[in-house]
């Protein structure tokens, strides 16, 4: 099930911010491996360097030194365009703050990505993710009449659904109840070992990160462990 092929591959990553007495060094020298189908959690305290970290993986944000590869792709290569494309297509992130496109319903806005791409959605996939989500009768419905918790499944259901090669997750279970955190996990683990998807998720919940195949612990913007957890 688990294979060796490198996914996501970051060489000496760097990115400080201000410069002088107020330089910040949010990443600092990190370079690590993560092999398709694998879900790593990336643990450490806040401010540690890990959102700083997930958005250099994905490309939303550019490093001051260092390198990114994606399915053997260097992203920094890219050019502005052929990179959004790429994310797209290739990467599924789920942002702390949902990111719904608030004049779209949820079936709109989980379909959105794919639409972009001129594709239709696998239906009987998404309806998986959906009855799995407990969404079924919230697809006509607009952000703004979703809780919290029902948003972030929304954003994790589009995430999915294009089966993108790698997820890139930033708590997606933050605020969701612990129940309904099972399920997400319980569904992350799902697709990644049907679809082969690398998940790379940040949690402060223990319990989520004891279940990831590899831990990779952040401090001060270096890697301080990367390993199994033993349970
Ligand atoms: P975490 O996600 O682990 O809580 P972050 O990656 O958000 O940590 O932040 C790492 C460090 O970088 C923190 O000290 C934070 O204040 C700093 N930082 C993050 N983004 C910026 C920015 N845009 N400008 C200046 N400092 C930043
Ligand atoms: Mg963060």
């Amino acid at each position: 099930m688990l294979q060796n092929n490198v996914v996501l591959k970051a060489s000496h990553l760097k990115k400080y911010y201000g410069r002088g007495e107020s330089l910040v060094k949010a990443l600092d020298d990190v370079s690590l491996s993560v092999s398709r189908g694998m879900f790593a959690a990336v643990v450490g305290t806040s401010g540690s360097g890990k959102s700083t970290l997930l958005n250099m993986l994905g490309g939303l944000d550019v490093p001051t030194e260092g390198t990114v590869c994606v399915e053997n792709n260097e992203i920094e290569k890219m050019s502005e365009e052929n990179l959004t494309v790429f994310r797209r297509k290739r990467i599924g992130f789920i942002f702390q703050n949902y990111n719904l496109i608030p004049y779209l319903t949820a079936y709109e806005n989980i379909v959105l990505p794919i639409r972009l791409d001129g594709k239709s959605e696998d239906r009987k996939f998404m309806q998986e993710v959906i009855e799995f989500l407990e969404l079924e009768t919230k697809m006509q419905k607009y952000p703004s009449h979703l809780s919290g918790g029902q948003q972030q499944r929304v954003a994790i259901a589009r995430a999915l659904v294009s089966k993108p090669a790698i997820i890139l997750a930033d708590e997606p279970t933050g605020n969701l109840d612990s129940r309904t955190s099972d399920a997400v996990v319980k569904l992350l683990k799902m697709t990644s070992e049907t679809f082969a998807q690398t998940i790379v998720m940040i949690t402060h919940n223990p319990d989520i990160a004891a279940r990831a195949d590899v831990q990779i612990r952040i401090e001060d913007g270096k890697v301080a462990g990367q390993g199994r957890d033993e349970d």
